[in-house]
């Protein structure tokens, strides 16, 4: 089996002090570097929008950033103007470490669509390019990361699964945008549900990559590494979030 390490979107626009600033985002780049170089195979998204995408609120007068609208037959939540094409904002965080990345794929660069998988655009029509970069290299599993868990990482992660990779978040390595209590444990879920595995950079180290073989459970997804949702998330959740977070996060659990 060859293994890939996606790491989705690790740019400025999405760390703190950022235009669509993910909570500790920055906090996920040392872990991408320390990973990078346990993997011969390091793909990067970057989210690289036209200056007038249609995902950005302020092309809809009297839209607000959060708000849900219909953009060409899909809804799209509205964003501020990020991640624009050539801009600092849509260049990848400082501290990343280029050296280890292989492949650069980048997404949202059709104005009508937005593109939070890493593989396609939000309505499944146009490929990237990552699918096809990965089969070239003959990768069946595949190592999500990055930013946000809700979105781009939640996204590329399910399509890698659909694709047939043998899929894992690595949890501990992602950071999620949070718009509403509860979204970031809904995407974990979502993605399990889906059949991505969860794994840690802990794990990671590179025997630990080698006796990572995988079962596919009915689902997919690798038995016996995923315990139920309700004892994994809130603990983690506690390690990686201010409290305020843990509340309306663990809130938006117990009620989902
Ligand atoms: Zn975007």
């Amino acid at each position: 089996m060859r293994q890939a390490l996606v790491l989705v979107d690790l740019q400025n626009d999405f760390m703190p002090g950022g235009a669509l600033a993910v909570p500790e985002g920055d906090r996920v780049v040392p872990l991408a570097n320390h990973l990078a170089r346990t993997f011969d195979l390091v793909v990067a998204t970057q989210d690289w929008h036209p200056a007038d995408h249609g995902s950005f609120a302020a092309g809809h007068p009297g839209r607000q950033p959060g708000e849900v609208i219909d953009l060409h037959g899909l809804p799209q939540v509205l964003w501020p103007v990020h991640c624009v094409q050539d801009t600092p904002g849509a260049d990848f965080h400082p501290d990343l470490d280029r050296s280890r990345i292989t492949r650069i794929i980048h997404k949202g660069t059709d104005p009508q669509v937005d593109s939070y998988s890493g593989f396609y655009d939000n309505g499944h029509r146009h490929a990237t390019g990552l699918g096809d970069f990965l089969k070239e290299k003959g990768v069946t599993g595949v190592f999500v990361l990055g930013l946000a868990t809700d979105y781009c990482v939640k996204a590329t992660a399910i399509d890698a699964v659909r694709l047939g990779y043998t899929t894992w978040l690595v949890e501990d390595a992602c950071r999620g945008v949070g718009l509403h209590p509860g979204d970031i444990p809904a995407a974990i879920q979502d993605m399990i549900r889906a059949g991505v595995a969860l794994t840690r950079s802990g794990q990671l180290m590179p025997p630990e990559i080698e006796s990572l073989t995988p079962h596919p459970g009915p689902y997919g997804r690798t038995e016996g590494s995923v315990r139920p949702l309700q004892r994994q998330i809130p603990g983690r959740l506690l390690e990686e979030s201010g409290p305020a977070t843990l509340q309306t996060d663990r809130e938006g659990d117990r009620k989902a």
